[in-house]
């Protein structure tokens, strides 16, 4: 038998998951506005209500409900009826998983807020790079300055020199895997890379190249044998990096 005092830590406990949960669902919904507009050249803060991808009305507050609105409207704009992308739902549910695993992983601690941001801009990245096959110098120099002020205000307890190890090592490995595979590999994953590294230092990057080689072999592989892809379409290598990632984080 519980008693009254573990229910009610039970019922606060629930909650908080589903606070953080929600928190998610709504970065997530954020995320696509930077997946959609960046690489348009659109602000991310103006117009600063969404608009419909095809005949561009502002959506009501009510139709912008993460996740809600998506399954209400069957995936359509309710003024021109026209499919919206699936991405949007499945972006905002991944992003409100990651954020409840990371809270599991590290409570409401300073720690947790640090791998929110980092978590956000590899989503960011890979939601660009699966739709457009690009990586943008804007955001990577954000990302990378980013990274910087952690180091500076001291959040996760982290060597700089680590960080700039980090950086280099990720970006020489990744450069020689471009040369070698005759640019399979792009310029803009060594970039990416780079900048990852000096988030998380030189060890855990190797790591996390090692394992996204393999998750991708993995997934290509998949991807070849249901001939969804063929073997001359490029695929998107951040999405790898960044399962990776968030695996490493997670294990640490
Ligand atoms: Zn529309």
């Amino acid at each position: 038998m519980i008693n009254i005092y573990q229910w009610r830590e039970r019922i606060e406990k629930f909650i908080e998951i589903i606070s953080v949960f929600i928190s998610g669902l709504i970065f997530g919904s954020f995320f696509n506005v930077c997946i959609y507009r960046i690489p348009k050249k659109i602000s991310i803060f103006s117009p600063s209500r969404s608009f419909c991808p095809h005949c561009k009305s502002i959506i009501k507050w009510y139709d912008n409900i993460p996740v809600l609105s998506y399954i209400l409207l069957k995936g359509r704009c309710r003024n021109c009826n026209k499919k919206i992308s699936i991405r949007y739902i499945i972006i905002e549910f991944i992003t409100g998983l990651l954020f409840v695993l990371l809270f599991f992983k590290f409570g409401l601690e300073k720690v947790y807020f640090y791998y929110i941001i980092l978590i956000g801009f590899i989503v960011i990245f890979s939601g660009i790079d699966l739709e457009k096959r690009l990586v943008i110098n804007k955001l990577l120099l954000i990302f990378i300055f980013a990274g910087i002020i952690f180091y500076i205000v001291d959040f996760k307890k982290n060597d700089i020199l680590n960080g700039i190890l980090g950086f280099s090592t990720g970006g020489i490995v990744i450069y020689l895997l471009n040369f070698f595979s005759n640019g399979k590999i792009g310029e803009g994953d060594i970039k990416f890379i780079a900048a990852a590294g000096l988030w998380i230092g030189a060890y855990d990057i190797i790591n996390v190249i090692f394992y996204s080689f393999l998750i991708g072999g993995f997934i290509s592989s998949i991807l070849l044998l249901l001939k969804i892809k063929n073997r001359y379409d490029k695929i998107a290598f951040i999405p790898f990096v960044a399962l990776a990632l968030f695996l490493k984080i997670m294990m640490m």
